[in-house]
């Protein structure tokens, strides 16, 4: 049997290979130099992680078009997410540092940051709302992703008392652009269409939430399939009628109309349905309010 005798210089290199077949572009292993060769000319993303689920980076790696291969391996260098990245512990936060230190990448924030005490969520032993300023003002720009991190979401309705990351920024005086990418989870297409819009130099109007127009202009009510029966005021009351079936689901809490985002066109899971077709209210899952103003959310408010 033949033994391959590797130096480390080819042994780091066939590690970022297999890191890349996986889903990495770059390797926390600390040699700067094949680093850079690995992320170079592509822009830079770092994705911190606050008090969430995961729900959201769950929902982008789960997209089925756009190739999420080619997004990235080719278009971003992501130098920091901690559920992707092959490092952990001081490894992965030495390459958080290293991002932070060389700065003008996209900074994505999933989750809220808690209000009630900076203890309920510390990462590599401090807590992250400090390591978050820090990277916060090192950014080129923010992408608040998902309702937690754009408002608050769940989280504010607990006892850590989760903020939004426009929100926390103003009190500490950091100021960069920031776009906010809501919903519960994040649906795949407004963040690709938003990050892409971004790197490839468009403007990205918003609204008065800092929502991208191109996702949020319009109600789900506006667009939703049972907007006639709304108008005839028939309602769902019964979920075991099948006779009611197609009926508006105001009465079971649906906010769809006060609700901002363009789910019945576009659809859920590589367009297979939404919440409204799926026979389940909208929660409201875009908007400021959502959860704890929302809340129940199967009772009309
Ligand atoms: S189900 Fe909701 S979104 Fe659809 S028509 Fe009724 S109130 Fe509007
Ligand atoms: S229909 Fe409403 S609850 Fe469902 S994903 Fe869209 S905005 Fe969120």
């Amino acid at each position: 049997m033949k033994t391959r005798v590797f130096t480390r210089r080819q042994f780091i290199k066939l590690s970022m290979g297999a890191a890349a077949s996986l889903g990495l572009t770059k390797l926390a292993l600390g040699d700067k130099l094949l680093a850079q060769e690995s992320t170079a000319l592509k822009p830079a993303v770092v994705w911190m992680s606050g008090q969430d689920c995961t729900g959201c980076t769950e929902s982008v790696l789960s997209v089925l078009t756009p190739d999420l291969r080619d997004f990235i391996l080719d278009t971003v260098a992501i130098r920091y997410h901690e559920t992707i990245m092959a490092g952990t512990g001081h490894v992965a936060e030495f390459a958080l540092d290293e991002a932070i230190a060389e700065g003008g990448y996209v900074l994505v924030l999933e989750g809220s940051i808690p209000a009630a005490d900076s203890r309920y969520l510390e990462v590599g032993g401090a807590p992250l709302e400090d390591k978050f300023i820090e990277a916060a003002s090192s950014a080129a720009a923010i992408l608040a992703v998902g309702a937690c991190a754009a408002y608050g979401g769940i989280p504010r309705a607990g006892v850590p008392d989760g903020q939004g990351a426009q929100y926390f920024l103003d009190k500490h005086n950091v100021v960069k652009p920031l776009i906010n990418i809501p919903g519960c989870p994040v649906h795949p297409i407004w963040f690709f269409d938003t990050v892409n819009a971004f790197l490839a130099g468009n403007s990205i109007p918003v609204d008065q939430y800092k929502r991208p127009l191109a996702h949020f202009n319009y109600t789900v009510h506006q667009n939703c399939h049972r907007k006639g029966n709304y108008e005839n005021q028939s309602y769902l009351v019964d979920w075991n009628d099948p006779a009611q079936k197609n009926l508006c689901l105001l009465l079971k809490g649906c906010k769809g109309v006060d609700t901002h985002a363009d789910c019945p066109l576009i659809k859920w899971n590589d367009g297979v349905n939404w919440c409204g077709e799926n026979n389940a209210p909208c929660a409201g899952c875009t908007e400021p309010q959502f959860y704890d103003q929302f809340s129940p959310l199967f009772k009309k408010q």
